[in-house]
C-alpha cells in the first residue's frame, strides 16, 4: 500500500465533471485575464470569509508583497514574523525592503508566541504577520489589542488555513489585510499558482488592484510602481468549483485527524492540539518525536510518505544572515525543526490507509 502525503488526482477525480466543464467554458470564452470568473470568485471568497474586499493575485507570496506595499511598509520599517514558517512569509518582507524581526513560536500550536511579540516592538515596527500554521489559527485577540495600541498593521498569512476559525470567525478576516494561497496542495488549491488579498479596507483593496496590473487605474498611466500579478481566469473558474466543496473536505480532514489523535494518543508522540474556540483545518498533520529519523525510515520502507516542515527555522536562511541572529536564538522553533514532520492526511484518505500509517508508526516505536 503506497500512501502519498496528499493525493490531488483523487480530488480531481471526485469532481472531474464539474472541473472539466468550468475549464471548457473559459476556453470557449476566449478570455484568460481577469474578467467575471475572477470577480465573481473574489466576491464568493469575501462572502465565505466575512470580509468586504478580495483581490485575486498570482500567488500567496505576491499577496503578501502587495499587502505590504498597499499598507506602505518598506525601507526602514520592521515587520514581526515567526521564526518558524514557510519562508515566503519572510521573502515578502525582504522584497519590500523592510526588516524581518523574528519571534519564537508556541511549542504546542507552532504559531507565533504572543508574549514574545511585545518584547520586540519598537517605534519602527510597522506590521506584524501572524501565520496560521498547518491549518491552526494563530492567537489573535491579544495580538490585535497590542497592534491597535501601537498603531501597527496586522497582515495575516492565511495561506495554510482556508476555513479555519478563531472564536467562530474565519481566519483571514481579522487583519488590515490577509493573504491566501491557492498553491495546489493548500486546502483550497488551484491547478497552478494563485493567491488573494482579502481586507475590510477599501483603500487597501483598491491599491492592491492597481498594483496587480502595472500600478494603474487608467490603462497605460501608472500611478504606482506595479506588478503583473493576477489570478488567472482559468484558475478562478476551477477554484469556484472547489470552493463549493472546501467545507466538506475540511470536515473530512478533521475527522481523519481525530482518528490519528485517538490512535496515537498513548505513543509519546506530540500531536496537534485544538484549544477551545479554535477550529483547526489540518492543512498538514504535523507530529513531533525525538526519534523522528527512525519513524521516517520505517514509514519510508513501507512506502508511506512523510515530510519535514520545516528543516530549518526562517532566520537560518541565507537571505537573513545579514540580520545577525545566533543559531540558538529561537529554541522552540529550532526544536520543532529537529523533531516535527508531517504524515499523510488528505480528504480522500481511507480508514485502512490511516490504520496502515498508524501501524507503521507504532512498529517504529516498538523496535
Ligand atoms: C504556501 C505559503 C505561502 C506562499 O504561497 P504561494 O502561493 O506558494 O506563493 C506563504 N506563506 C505560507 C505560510 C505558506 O504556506
Amino acid at each position: 500500500m503506497t500512501i502519498p502525503l496528499i493525493d490531488l488526482t483523487a480530488q480531481y477525480h471526485s469532481i472531474q465533471h464539474e472541473i472539466d466543464e468550468s475549464i471548457y467554458q473559459v476556453l470557449e470564452s476566449g478570455k484568460f485575464i481577469l474578467g467575471s470568473e475572477v470577480s465573481i470568485f473574489e466576491k464568493e471568497v469575501a462572502n465565505y470569509l466575512g470580509v468586504t474586499h478580495a483581490v485575486g493575485v498570482a500567488s500567496g507570496t505576491d499577496a503578501l508583497i502587495l499587502s505590504l506595499r498597499a499598507l506602505e511598509i518598506g525601507i526602514g520599517d520592521e515587520v514581526i514574523v515567526p521564526a518558524y514558517t514557510f519562508f515566503a512569509t519572510v521573502t515578502a518582507v525582504l522584497h519590500v525592503g523592510a526588516t524581518p524581526v523574528f519571534v519564537d513560536i508556541d511549542e504546542s500550536t507552532y504559531c507565533m508566541d504572543i508574549s514574545s511579540v511585545s518584547q520586540v516592538i519598537t517605534p519602527r515596527t510597522k506590521s506584524i504577520i501572524p501565520v496560521h500554521l498547518f491549518g491552526y489559527p494563530a492567537e489573535m485577540t491579544k495580538l490585535l489589542e497590542m497592534a491597535n495600541f501601537h498603531g501597527i498593521k496586522v497582515i495575516e498569512d492565511n495561506a495554510q488555513s482556508f476555513g479555519a476559525e478563531y472564536f467562530g470567525q474565519k481566519t483571514g478576516s481579522f487583519g488590515n489585510a490577509s493573504c491566501l494561497s491557492f498553491f495546489p496542495s493548500k486546502n483550497l488549491g488551484a491547478f497552478g499558482d494563485g493567491g488573494m488579498v482579502v481586507t475590510n479596507e477599501w483603500e487597501v483593496a483598491e491599491k492592491v488592484r492597481m498594483l496587480r496590473t502595472h500600478g494603474w487605474q487608467k490603462k497605460y498611466y501608472p500611478e504606482l510602481l506595479g506588478y503583473n500579478s493576477r489570478l488567472d481566469t482559468l484558475q478562478a473558474a476551477i477554484l469556484r468549483v472547489k470552493l463549493h466543496h472546501v467545507d466538506k473536505w475540511n470536515q473530512q480532514r478533521r475527522i481523519l485527524a481525530q482518528k490519528y489523535i485517538d490512535r496515537l494518543e498513548s505513543t509519546g508522540i506530540q500531536l496537534p492540539i485544538e484549544l477551545p474556540n479554535r477550529k483547526h483545518v489540518y492543512h498538514l498533520f504535523v507530529i513531533s518525536h525525538k526519534e523522528r529519523n527512525r519513524i521516517q525510515n520505517v514509514l519510508n520502507n513501507a512506502e508511506v510518505a512523510s515530510e519535514i516542515y520545516y528543516p530549518q527555522p526562517a532566520y537560518y536562511a541565507d537571505p537573513c544572515q545579514k540580520f545577525k541572529y545566533k543559531p540558538g536564538d529561537f529554541p522552540v522553533s529550532n526544536h520543532a525543526c529537529k523533531q516535527s514532520f508531517a504524515i499523510p492526511l488528505y480528504p480522500e484518505m481511507t480508514d485502512s490507509q490511516l490504520d496502515f500509517v498508524v501501524g507503521n508508526i507504532k512498529d517504529a516505536l516498538r523496535d
